[in-house]
């Protein structure tokens, strides 16, 4: 029989009734005029799937489909236009509450929302995720603008979050949160999203407008006033409570379709499966063959993952965030441990997504023989299948759950793990009722008993790699053949709209017929999301700019207020300030005031302005001996003036400060209270702290070490200044810029430390050997020297050992020097540099495994505190099963590591811009989280870099003309002095170590040797006659 288009008509039958197979049933019945018959099967006694309204309290709500805009929802809206559906509007806010509030807690409703938590307002976490929102907002896009084959836009959202080094506080905050609350998914789930189509998500529903987002509707009168019209629409063309569980195929290539107990609900020309891909599997797995339903259709549909959500209805306030001004429509409520828990284990994640073989996929069962999935009720039919929502014991229509475990949903072990939502429906959804009406998702406590109304188990679709590529496979070869046709909210983003407009798609292709609000004269029949504008990429608007706007003026208003103090007090005090004191130092007194204003930095400043220099003291005898060495030469210039009573003076201000830990005796001159000590009780002063606060918050914003840009920025600041800089103050012969090791013995007793002999030429050789050496270096291996400086250790492993080395750094003019020196060896052969970071040379599949060695001289301190779980990944990336990395890293001590972590030091805001000194335990704690690389022996040589730092000094001042000859100035003199001289009252004191530390895999045969030399045991120390001779020896 023929319709008016020529066509035959067919028999349609369709299975499940959510939006998808509710808007195929409508367009089939309603629209075409080819005489086609429709017939949906639904499972539940219900239309509707996740369009499901049920009445608590007295009121009508929805639990499932909530809300949609008109923007993004163009056939949905459409649709209910010609179904008369009315829609009101609603209310899209969203807030963040971390371990009951304590962590964080903001909404997205203004300023006393976005500050719900007061003291959010001087929380340096929050600032940067704050930064960081805008910065990701509108950045993001610019992903989608990248050629359509660039590798960059197949990461997933965990790649991608690390390569653009966007914070931790962040990822928890905001991003990880907002992804788990709209896909219903557990942060490890989020972690695996591809990239690409969750920004493209974003972009559309002008979420990255970070204040200005569209307006948001629900339908009036629940989302029952629809599925109701469709009902009555269609009549007895909708057969509720008739689940499909199996397909036959005729001879003729129809397919006969079975409900319980094998009754056979027809046979029919097409089939349009709108129930979750897995279910249309096991119906159709029967038929399995060649021609019509092959093996890969089946399991293409079986990878298409849900993920089952236990919904709560209640009212139980627990469940929200602590503080009322910070509810919102949409809460997502969570626990900040496990949230850095995950991020921390990306890299690993990443690795098995990106590398193959280990495989993604979430932990959701695979159907089961005999049921679809263990985490589906089976709802009263003898194979079990699941529709996808199910009650708790009980399914709406009062079917028994047959005896199937419960699926373990909620709590921290099930699938949400970090976050979960609470939806406030009084506000998302207007109601007209006193009592607080929440849902929530799979939430860490259930709620109160005498305040839940119900419990529902709703099932989401999963995105990941995975699942992208089964359903590019459906949409590409199966979609249509053999008269089968699959649609569902899977094949989009997995909402309303998306249901909708894949039941249309394939009821319009079916018919060929489009849909009435498609004009014959577009080549269209359905609908499509316009693509988002990108020219706006980089444009930000409305609050976002007012926010980020604001922000820097708050910052520069900081400074502007700085300078002007410093005008005012400078007017005071013009005429400099000189005191003969036993310390003799030349000093103004406006050091006192940017030591209040800043400690460490206003100290720096200060010194390096000239407000103060330290003269050599008149009589050596008055210091105590812990900061005076007999016999210390006068060092004295103009520029500088004595760079040991700069010395002299830091140690003071390190002993002062660590008095405070009150197991320490405060030091100070002999002749009672110095300059040093004025400063460092300065440190005290809640002034100085404010200022300190503001250079961290500063720093924070400031520094980022990402390997686009941040990075290369802070090593271009420090090594790129110039090589024939370095080469005044570096031994000839290595050119080493790292801690030399010395021939040393204890010193005599009244005299702390080490005694030295050795040149720093033979300190660094024997540097060099003792690098190979920990690493048990071997003829002819392949070595990586990851921040290779000016190749001095590549150098050495190559021509000692014959080793095949390559050289990574970040520094274009350390490169050309070391390549020259390479050239002039003739060792061109055995080594190779780049310019590369880490983690991109990391991640190119050809470096993976290729290396015996890995030797990391001094260029941890520049991979920044967030950055070390990724360092560790990188290098296990690249290190073989038998390999071993030896690192030598300038380390802070325990106790005043997380001080340091959060706070800022004329180091790493002046000198090494972002560098951090990580602790030991950071180091071990990173290797641990992000690698299987143990920590296996340790040197520490703090001491001798105290060494190297003051030959370094006496060679840098000797060649002050050469200095200046290139172009530096008093300044820059002060400047370096400082640095070299702070640091080395570091080492002296051991506020600093320096470590040689050796890491590698357990059970690492190569580090056999090793294990015996660790049993040596120390000399016995040499009496004060014997270090006498020891030295003349050495002379
Ligand atoms: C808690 C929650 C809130 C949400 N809120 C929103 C929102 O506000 N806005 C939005 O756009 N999206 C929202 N969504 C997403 C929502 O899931 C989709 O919008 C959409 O409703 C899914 O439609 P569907 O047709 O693909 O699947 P479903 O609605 O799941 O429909 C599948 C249907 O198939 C039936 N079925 C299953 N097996 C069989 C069988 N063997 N035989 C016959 N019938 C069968 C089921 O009973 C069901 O009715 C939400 C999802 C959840 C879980």
């Amino acid at each position: 029989m023929n319709g008016t288009n020529g066509a035959t008509k067919k028999k349609v039958a369709v299975v499940g009734s959510g939006v998808a197979g509710l808007a195929a049933s409508w367009h089939v019945a309603v629209n075409n005029q080819d005489g086609h018959q429709v017939q949906l099967f639904e499972a539940e006694d219900r239309l509707g799937g996740h369009a499901y309204t049920i009445n608590v309290a007295g009121v009508d709500v929805d639990i499932g489909f909530m809300v949609f805009n008109n923007d993004n929802y163009p056939n949905m809206v459409r649709w209910f236009e010609a179904l008369e559906v009315q829609q009101e509007e609603s209310d899209m806010s969203l807030s963040v509450s971390l371990d009951h509030g304590k962590t964080v807690e903001w909404s997205s409703d203004g300023v006393n929302g976005l500050l719900a938590k007061r003291s959010q307002a001087v929380s340096p976490e929050f600032y940067s995720f704050v930064k960081d929102m805008i910065r990701f907002n509108e950045e993001a896009r610019k992903l989608l603008q990248l050629p359509t084959d660039d590798p960059r836009r197949g990461v997933t959202i965990g790649q991608y979050l690390r390569d653009h080094n966007y914070t931790e506080a962040f990822c928890s905050y905001y991003l990880f949160p907002m992804v788990a609350a709209i896909w219903s998914s557990s942060i490890e789930d989020v972690l695996k999203f591809p990239a690409e189509p969750l920004i493209s998500f974003f972009c559309n529903h002008k979420m990255l407008q970070t204040f200005d987002r569209p307006q948001w509707n629900t339908v009036s009168g629940r989302s029952k006033s629809y599925t109701l019209k469709l009902k009555e629409l269609l009549g007895d063309k909708a057969k509720v409570s008739t689940p499909i569980l199996s397909a036959k195929k005729q001879s003729d290539g129809k397919f006969e379709l079975f409900t319980t107990g094998d009754a056979s609900v027809g046979i029919f020309d097409e089939v349009i499966f709108a129930c979750h891909p897995p279910t249309a599997a096991k119906i159709l797995e029967g038929n399995q063959d060649d021609t019509v339903v092959t093996g890969q259709l089946v399991d293409s549909l079986s990878k298409i993952e849900y993920a089952d959500n236990a919904v709560y209805i209640h009212s139980d306030p627990k469940l929200m965030p602590k503080r009322r001004r910070a509810w919102a429509s949409w809460n997502c409520i969570g626990d900040s441990d496990l949230l850095s828990v995950h991020k921390m284990k990306a890299p690993k994640e990443a690795e098995a997504m990106e590398g193959g073989g280990s495989g993604f996929g979430n932990k959701m069962e695979k159907p089961t023989q005999n049921g679809f999935s263990n985490g589906h009720h089976q709802n009263g039919h003898s194979n079990g299948h699941s529709n996808g929502h199910h009650t708790n014991g009980h399914t709406a229509n009062g079917h028994h759950a047959n005896g199937h475990s419960q699926p373990q949903l909620e709590g921290k072990d099930g699938r949400m793990k970090a976050v979960y939502v609470t939806y406030w429906l009084n506000r998302l959804q207007n109601l007209e009722t006193d009592k607080e009406i929440f849902v929530s998702l799979n939430p860490h406590e259930k709620p109160d008993p005498a305040l839940t109304y119900r419990k529902e188990i709703l099932a989401h679709p999963q995105f990941n790699a995975e699942t992208m590529v089964a359903r590019q496979t459906i949409n590409e070869k199966y979609q249509g053949r053999n008269g089968l046709w699959f649609c569902g909210a899977w094949a989009g983003h997995g909402f309303h709209e998306d249901g909708c407009r894949s039941g249309f798609d394939v009821a319009t292709r079916l018919t060929k017929t489009p849909l009435p609000w498609c004009t014959s004269n577009e080549d269209k029949a359905v609908m499509v999301i316009p693509e988002p504008d990108l020219s706006k990429a980089t444009k930000m608007s409305g609050i976002t700019a007012a926010v980020s706007r604001a922000y820097q003026t708050l910052t520069k208003t900081q400074f502007e207020a700085q300078r002007w103090l410093h005008r005012i007090v400078r007017g005071w005090v013009s005429m400099p300030f000189r005191k003969a004191s036993h310390h003799r130092q030349s000093f103004r007194p406006m050091v006192l005031r940017e030591g209040c204003l800043e400690y460490d930095l206003g100290l720096a400043r200060s010194y390096m302005a000239g407000h103060f220099v330290v003269e050599p003291p008149s009589d050596p005898e008055m210091y105590d001996p812990a900061i005076y060495t007999k016999g210390d030469r006068n060092e004295t210039t103009r520029a500088i003036g004595d760079p040991l009573g700069l010395l002299r003076f830091f140690l003071l201000v390190i002993a002062n400060r660590d008095s405070a830990g009150a197991t320490h005796i405060p030091r100070k001159s002999l002749k009672g209270q110095s300059y040093a000590d004025a400063i460092s009780n300065a440190s005290g002063l809640i002034i100085s702290r404010v200022g300190s606060l503001f250079n961290y918050l500063r720093y924070k914003i400031v520094m980022d070490n990402s390997e686009r840009g941040g990075s290369l920025k802070n090593i271009h600041a420090h090594y790129d200044l110039s090589n024939d800089l370095f080469t005044t103050f570096l031994d000839k012969e290595t050119l080493m810029y790292s801690s030399a090791i010395y021939d040393a013995v204890k010193a005599p007793a009244g005299r702390p430390g080490l005694v030295f002999r050795d040149s720093l030429e033979q300190a660094q050789w024997r540097k060099l050997d003792t690098l190979l050496a920990r690493a048990q270096i071997e003829r002819g291996q392949t070595v990586l020297d990851i921040g290779f400086g000016w190749g001095g250790l590549s150098i050495h492993a190559a021509k000692k050992y014959g080793c095949n080395v390559t050289g990574i750094t970040l520094s274009v003019e350390q490169k050309a020097l070391a390549e020259e020196r390479v050239k002039k060896e003739g060792l061109g052969h055995l080594i190779s540099f780049e310019v590369v970071d880490y983690r991109v040379f990391a991640r190119r599949k050809e470096n993976q495994g290729r290396f015996d060695r890995i030797l990391c001289c001094e260029m941890i301190e520049a991979v920044g505190h967030d950055h070390l779980p990724e360092y560790f990944w990188a290098v296990e990336q690249l290190l073989n099963r038998d390999g071993i990395l030896v690192m030598e890293a300038i380390t802070t001590p325990e106790e005043r590591y997380e001080t340091y972590r959060h706070s800022t030091d004329f180091i790493n805001t002046i000198i090494f811009p972002g560098g951090c000194c990580p602790s030991l335990h950071a180091l071990v704690d990173a290797a641990y989280k992000s690698s299987a690389l143990t920590l296996e022996h340790i040197d520490n040589i703090g001491l001798h870099y105290a060494k190297t730092l003051s030959d370094w000094r006496k060679r840098f001042n000797a060649q002050e003309k050469v200095v200046r000859r290139l172009g530096f100035d008093d300044i820059f003199l002060r400047v370096w002095n400082y640095y070299m001289v702070y640091c080395e009252a570091g080492f002296l004191t051991q506020t600093e170590n320096c470590l040689i530390l050796v890491f590698a895999r357990s059970g690492c045969t190569a580090l056999a040797p090793l294990s015996e030399a660790r049993s040596v045991t120390q000399d016995v120390p040499l009496t004060d006659s014997e270090v006498e001779n020891w030295l003349q020896d050495g002379v």
